[in-house]
């Protein structure tokens, strides 16, 4: 639990969508997206985290939205086109 338990949940480094802790480590801990499925490693070196890290306080959702729109990503509450 190198996060610590504040870490249970972060955002996604590719969609920034919530993302669960599925590995703990001593030094890092993986996560796999609720959203687009993608896994990714969080390195906790640095220390745990102090604060929940989800869900995103307002500034931090205002923020993610842009990153989204710059990604090409749709908005949190519109639902992806379904595959024909
Ligand atoms: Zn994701």
């Amino acid at each position: 639990m190198a996060g610590g338990p504040h870490a249970a949940i972060v955002a996604c480094i590719h969609c920034f969508g919530p993302a669960d802790r599925t590995a703990e480590g001593t030094e890092a801990d993986g996560y796999r997206c609720r959203e687009c499925g993608k896994c990714f490693t969080v390195d906790w070196r640095r220390g745990p985290a102090e604060k929940p890290l989800w869900p995103p306080t307002a500034a931090e959702a205002v923020l993610i939205e842009q990153l989204r729109k710059q990604r090409g990503i749709r908005p949190r509450d519109t639902n992806p086109p379904s595959p024909t």
